[in-house]
């Protein structure tokens, strides 16, 4: 599979306002604005960094994913990003390596991008997501 770069960092936080502060206010950060992905019950901030971006996750639902992570872990780091060529190329190479996959397919995340995840038991405990935008 081609990785293109890494395409952005997911933070879960409780708020995105009071995340903004210190990605925006202290570390000087553009914020790029807010977007709702509601099939993953989370709203989204992202600040791009050179060629990658970080991303605030803020749960919009008690049972969403970004909600369960902080309630199990806290606030803190909840996926990485690889951007590939191809996503459905990747997908295959990566179930035909063993890895599991959360998604089979690809869906849609926020930026329009085409995303899937890998499972954390098959990446030493980091949620990998891959995109293609
Ligand atoms: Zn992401």
């Amino acid at each position: 599979m081609n990785v293109l770069k890494i395409d952005h960092i997911g933070i879960a936080v409780n708020h995105i306002d009071e995340g903004k502060s210190f990605w925006s206010d202290v570390l000087g950060l553009h914020f790029e604005g807010l977007e709702t992905v509601k099939e993953q019950k989370v709203t989204t901030a992202f600040f791009p960094v050179g060629e990658s971006e970080v991303e605030l996750l803020e749960s919009t639902e008690p049972d969403g994913p970004v909600a369960k992570f902080i309630e199990k872990k806290g606030q803190g780091v909840q996926h990485i990003a690889f951007r590939v060529e191809n996503l459905e190329t990747a997908l295959a190479e990566c179930k035909q390596k063993g890895i599991q996959l959360i998604d089979e397919k690809p869906r849609k995340g926020a930026g329009g991008a085409k995303i899937a995840f890998l499972h954390p038991k098959s990446t030493q405990g980091v949620l990998v997501e891959l995109c293609e935008r």
